[in-house]
């Protein structure tokens, strides 16, 4: 096992909603490590002073919205997922007090299309919907399927064409989201478009039949894309196993040791029964 970080923290803004304190906490427990893992409401303009403390703590832990690529930009190692995400959502402080960064979503992504699609997905259209920090991990997971293909829409469609452009031998843009699911096996919804509504990021009738719906979204209870796109008769999952694998990633990343997964689903699955039941 790795020797224990000083202080387990999330850095995010906000980071009220977020599921990680509940089932870090439940693998902390299960594992048998003495540490509290915190919530930090981190304002954009207070990050950097933060970084030079958590260094000096010695900590490790999470990062979230909207601090993936700033805290990428400040580590001074990083692992191959950053240099093709540009976001960090996972690090440690070395014992000279290195920040070392790391991109636990591409994993988690990996983890949640392989319940879907099996372990070694290839050969497939997907359709991808959005361009920001997220789908960018969705490129760098699908970027190691062999033979596949990304169609890539955006709202602002500026920015999907810079993020293809570091993905070219992967991804061609697409001006509508009917464009890019045009033929798709796989649709993405890597917008944030569900996270506080029912509102859908595609309209279902563009999807076409037996496609495969991956929605990174997660909230207490399932995405209304997902619930809808099941009783059309899809294969649908929301961002619930993502979550729960990139955290578990970013377990074995700080301790050294496997992650207690069963406690970790054990503790969200209780989650999302007291959301149903109220
Ligand atoms: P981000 O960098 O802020 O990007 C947000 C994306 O959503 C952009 O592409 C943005 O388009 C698009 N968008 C926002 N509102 C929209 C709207 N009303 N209509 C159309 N597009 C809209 O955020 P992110 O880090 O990529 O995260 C995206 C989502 O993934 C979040 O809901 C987050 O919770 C989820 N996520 C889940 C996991 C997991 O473990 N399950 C991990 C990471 C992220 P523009 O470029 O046009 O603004």
């Amino acid at each position: 096992m790795n020797p224990l970080p000083g202080r387990l923290v999330l850095l995010g803004h906000p980071v009220a909603h977020s599921l990680s304190p509940i089932f870090q906490a439940a693998a902390l427990r299960a594992a048998g490590i003495p540490l509290h893992y915190e919530a930090i409401d981190v304002r954009p303009d207070d990050l950097a002073g933060v970084l030079l403390e958590l260094r000096d703590q010695r900590a490790a832990g999470n990062v979230t919205l909207p601090h993936k690529p700033r805290v990428a930009e400040a580590c001074d190692e990083i692992t191959p997922e950053v240099l093709r995400s540009r976001a960090v959502n996972c690090f440690t402080v070395a014992a000279d007090g290195r920040l070392i960064g790391h991109n636990t979503d591409v994993g988690g992504f990996h983890a949640l299309a392989s319940r879907m699609l099996g372990d070694r997905p290839h050969g497939l259209r997907v359709a991808l919907l959005g361009a920001g920090g997220a789908a960018t991990a969705v490129l760098t997971a699908i970027e190691r399927w062999p033979g596949c293909t990304v169609a890539l829409h955006n709202r602002t469609l500026d920015r999907a064409a810079a993020v293809a452009a570091r993905f070219p031998d992967l991804v061609a843009v697409a001006s509508s989201a009917a464009e890019a699911c045009e033929n798709a096996d796989v649709v993405v919804n890597g917008t944030s478009v569900g996270l506080y509504d029912d509102t859908h990021p595609a309209p279902l009738d563009i999807l076409p039949a037996g496609a495969v719906v991956l929605d990174l979204v997660y909230r207490p209870e399932e995405t209304a894309w997902v619930r809808s796109a099941r009783a059309r008769g899809h294969s649908a999952l929301d961002g619930l196993a993502m979550l729960v694998e990139q955290g578990a990633l970013a377990f074995e990343f700080w301790f050294g040791v496997e992650a207690p997964r069963e406690a970790m689903w054990h503790a969200v699955n209780q989650r999302r029964e007291e959301s149903r039941t109220g």
